[in-house]
């Protein structure tokens, strides 16, 4: 299993291309502006198949780039939570205009709590982990002790819930939620550096002053 990552547009945002080498099997999680090619070119020299586009939310910083996976991809499925649907058929920013225009489209399928994508031999359970988004998810590899964690938590932060869509109960559960995994789980955020649960279980204030950390 190898995850590769590349980060991009206007939010810094990352983007994941997860891979199983043995079976040629790929997924990208999420498709930050200028973020893509790169990644699909990783798996097009490698022959990796990239069957999904697996976005953890609508937020435009995370979707901007899905028509480059599917130009590349036809054949990949832009799955997400049900509840994201509208910011990928009319995406876009709440707080001010984008500089450049995002193509709408229709999911292909959605995701659930506990749901189950596999990727080649590699499984990942959906999280339905609102606060940030209302369907805002998740995905766990249990396996392999990856969380791609989106804007739910972040090294040193936790995904703002001040927005329109934003609930901070939903989110306090959320978090809740995740710091039950295991210490060593490693977390990919859609924004900053990789963390592990313990280390924001131990150094995130934001999980302090919330009295998340039970
Ligand atoms: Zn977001
Ligand atoms: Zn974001």
């Amino acid at each position: 299993m190898k995850i590769h990552v590349n980060t991009g547009g206007l939010a810094e945002t990352n983007g994941y291309l997860l891979v199983d080498e043995q079976h040629k099997a790929a997924a990208i999680i999420d498709a930050p502006q200028d973020t893509t090619e790169s990644l699909l070119e990783i798996a097009r020299t490698h022959g990796y198949d990239v069957k999904y586009l697996l976005l953890t939310h609508g937020h435009w910083d995370h979707l901007s780039d899905h028509e480059e996976v599917t130009t590349v991809f036809p054949k990949a499925k832009v799955l997400m939570h049900k509840l994201e649907e509208p910011r990928l058929q009319n995406p876009g920013s709440s707080l001010f205009e984008l500089p450049y225009t995002i193509p709408p489209r229709n999911a292909d399928g959605y995701l659930a709590d506990g749901d189950k994508v596999h990727v080649g031999s590699i499984t990942l359970a959906v999280l339905h982990t609102p606060g940030h988004a209302e369907g805002h998810i998740c995905f766990y590899d249990a396996e392999h002790a990856v969380l791609f964690a989106g804007d739910l938590l972040m090294a040193g932060s936790v995904g703002r819930y001040d927005l329109a869509e934003g609930n901070v109960e939903l989110l306090k559960k959320s978090l809740k939620r995740v710091l039950l995994l295991p210490d060593a789980t490693h977390v990919l955020s859609g924004h900053g550096p990789a963390t592990t649960i313990g280390r924001e279980r131990a150094n995130n204030p934001f999980i302090r002053e919330m009295h998340v950390n039970t």
